[in-house]
């Protein structure tokens, strides 16, 4: 693992960042850093903002309640979206909050909120997952800000996906077989990957075969045992990450 200094605080900001550029905070910022962190004039964090690398930048306190930051050194280099799409049906509030930010934290880069016939909540509060990408992005080192798309039924998601990119179809149905190996057996011969998890209830058959029909379809068993949706996300993604991702 690349030296990292994990203990500094870590911001998103949406501003442009370049050596001594001024940054205004805006007061949740603020009061974030001055009395959740009580840090001192001077005293530094570091901040990015998806596009110009991470920077230590140092805190310039302007009153109680309010500070600048001003940008001191580029920490490290932009990094790539990571071109991993994690495709889910969306969960009811506190597990959908939990399964956003565990997606961000395995490395995918878009989300894809994807409505099923059993999808528990139609309704998806975009704004929230947003707010849930960037506090793990924040938390776990993240370079980049996961693009939050607006939800689609199953159908359009299929339709719209690449054809060569390849779809992991977790399929609580499939045979049980060490999903490794039928990930392995892609090889290098890939341009991008989506991973697709069904809702609390399941996939119906019609469902099945729609997603299986997708051309670089590779339907995976995630083990003899039901996963709830937010804990096959992890399993699902330590698995992609470690055989096609950048755990290897
Ligand atoms: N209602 C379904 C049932 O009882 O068969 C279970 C759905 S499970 C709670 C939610 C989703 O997690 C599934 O649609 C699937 O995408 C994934 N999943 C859960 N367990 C799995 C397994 N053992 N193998 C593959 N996928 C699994």
């Amino acid at each position: 693992m690349a030296e990292y200094d994990f203990n500094a605080p870590r911001l998103f900001i949406d501003s442009p960042l370049r050596k001594e550029a001024r940054i205004g905070l805006d007061r949740g910022q603020a009061n974030y850093l001055l009395n959740v962190l009580r840090m001192k004039d001077g005293e530094s964090v570091l901040i990015f903002n998806g596009q110009d690398g991470e920077w230590r930048a140092e805190v310039a306190v302007e009153g109680r309640k309010s500070a600048d930051l001003v940008c001191a050194e580029r920490t490290r280099e932009q990094t790539p979206q990571p071109d991993l799409v994690y495709a889910f049906a969306p969960l009811k509030h506190a597990r959908l909050d939990y399964m956003v930010q565990k997606a961000v934290e395995m490395g995918a880069g878009i989300l894809q909120p994807v409505i099923t016939r059993r999808t528990q909540s139609t309704r998806v509060n975009l704004e929230r997952m947003r707010s849930n990408a960037i506090e793990a992005a924040e938390q776990c080192g993240i370079l980049t800000i996961p693009e939050v798309r607006e939800e689609e039924n199953l159908e359009r998601f299929l339709k719209d996906l690449e054809q060569d990119r390849v779809l992991v179809f977790c399929d609580e149905d499939a045979a049980i077989a060490n999903p490794v190996d039928a990930l392995a057996k892609l090889g290098n011969k890939r341009s991008g990957v989506a991973v697709i998890v069904g809702p609390e209830g399941g996939f119906t058959d019609q469902e099945r075969a729609l997603v299986a029909a997708h051309e670089r379809c590779v339907r995976v068993s995630l083990g003899p045992r039901i996963l709830r949706a937010d804990t096959a996300a992890v399993a699902a993604l330590a698995i992609v990450q470690s055989v096609l991702g950048d755990w290897n």
